[in-house]
């Protein structure tokens, strides 16, 4: 997969689906915030809300550009979520919903699943099946609990799950969480670790058709990587790393990486940024007709009226309008990245160390992905491939305590400064 995104334009096979996706959450996301704090409740885990969208509008919704039905879950929970992560409420619906503006990235994997990013890269928007909704929902109050617990998590960040679904179509669950790389830097080298070899090797002979490839397990061990941190680093990174691990194991999830974006600051941003955001897709529509789609008029609206609109927009998110996006890759570096979540404070990433603890060449990104997959599901694929034609599967799960254990110890076995690491190397020679 690549990291560039696919524009999805009025002509793209998901342009509906995507319009959709943002409108709901425009509508249930200011529709939450809207109202005042509150503790949660328990109802709040099981919480769901339907709302009916049509061309016309009615009460309760305001008018869209297609019929479909949108159902928001748990909004309570996914609001405390985003406030523990740091997410500005304005910030998160001027990201996805200021300009219907979404790229796709890649072609879908093996699991189907379809990635979208926000106009600015901060969010991503992955479709998941209804067993990794419904398992989500499962878990939630767990997921919520070790959040609040522990907030520099190395987890997904989920800031909202919803389903739209239109006449006679498929019901759509996504989720909404955190791009874990930058907007405004390159990331050189993309690496998704398992603690697993079998079948985890990207095709280094491909690499010169797709230098983006993420590249696996094996690519990693081939040239003799490290993450690498010195001792406190290292100490801080692992012991989170350890708790989230804890944790999968306990839920019974398995199939998980950690994804590495690796940032060298000697090479610097040497790609243009441009070419990036002119692969975002602009929509055809012209400014006023953006407005028309945000305030869900159904005609075309005067200047007045759209300078009414972008007024409001602009009170509404308390700050200035976000710019567009080819002038905003000089301005993000200082903005978009301020958080104080431990491993994304440096630049969005996690500085690599030296073993006296000095800050190195390297900016890290990195977390724990693709966490809603249940053992019990693989087990059944697995016996399902079993009966079918009496192959043996290609890659034998193994439970979840025994898939987190040995995450971890290939996880923490490879993070180790540069220093370290060449004095390893060396006596490993002498012997
Ligand atoms: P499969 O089940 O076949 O592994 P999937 O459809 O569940 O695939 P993921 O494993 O979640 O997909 O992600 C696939 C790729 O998408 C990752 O290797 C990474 O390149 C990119 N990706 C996923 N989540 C993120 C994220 N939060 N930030 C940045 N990139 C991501
Ligand atoms: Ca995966
Ligand atoms: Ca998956």
């Amino acid at each position: 997969r690549v990291m560039i995104g696919n524009k999805v334009d009025e002509n793209h096979v998901n342009y509906e689906t995507a319009y959709n996706m943002l409108t709901g959450i425009r509508f249930t996301v200011s529709r939450c915030n809207a109202k005042i704090d509150r503790e949660l409740e328990d109802s709040d885990f099981t919480a769901r809300n339907k709302f009916s969208f049509d061309i016309t509008g009615n009460e309760l919704t305001p008018s869209a550009k297609y019929d479909f039905k949108f159902k928001d879950y748990a909004p309570w929970v996914f609001r405390h979520l985003r406030a523990g992560f740091d997410i500005d409420p304005a910030d998160y619906l001027v990201s996805l919903t200021s300009k219907y503006v979404l790229s796709e990235l890649g072609s879908p994997g093996k699991s189907g699943s379809f990635f979208y990013f926000s106009r600015d890269y901060k969010y991503i928007i992955k479709t998941i099946h209804h067993g990794e909704a419904k398992f989500l929902r499962k878990i939630l109050k767990d997921y919520y609990n070790h959040v609040r617990e522990n907030p520099n998590t190395l987890l997904s960040q989920f800031y909202g799950l919803h389903r739209v679904k239109i006449p006679y179509g498929r019901k759509i669950h996504f989720v909404v969480m955190n791009n874990l790389f930058p907007p405004h830097l390159d990331i050189h080298r993309t690496f998704d670790l398992k603690g697993s070899t079998i079948g985890r090797d990207f095709k280094e002979e491909d690499l010169e058709k797709n230098p983006r490839a993420t590249l696996k397990d094996l690519n990693w061990l081939r040239r003799n990587l490290h993450l690498e941190f010195g001792p406190t680093k290292k100490a801080a990174f692992v012991s989170q790393m350890e708790k989230d691990v804890a944790l999968l194991q306990r839920l019974g999830i398995m199939d998980y990486s950690m994804l590495i974006g690796v940032h060298d600051l000697l090479r610097g941003n040497t790609e243009q940024l441009r070419e990036r955001t002119l692969k975002v897709y602009q929509p055809h529509h012209e400014q006023g007709e953006d407005q028309n789609i945000i305030s869900g008029l159904a005609r075309t609206p005067s200047k007045l009226e759209t300078a009414k609109r972008a007024r409001e927009l602009r009170d509404m998110v308390k700050r200035q309008r976000p710019v567009p996006m080819e002038h905003a890759v000089d301005k993000m570096p200082a903005e978009a990245h301020r958080t104080s979540l431990m491993f994304y404070a440096d630049n969005g990433g996690y500085q690599a160390t030296h073993e006296n603890d000095m800050p190195g060449e390297v900016i890290y990104y990195l977390g724990i992905i693709d966490c809603l997959t249940r053992y019990n599901i693989v087990k059944k694929a697995e016996h399902f491939w079993k009966g079918f034609g009496g192959n043996e599967p290609q890659i034998s799960p193994i439970p979840p305590v025994r898939y987190g254990d040995r995450f971890n110890k290939f996880i923490a076995g490879i993070t180790m400064s540069h220093e370290r690491a060449e004095k390893q190397r060396r006596s490993i020679t002498i012997d």
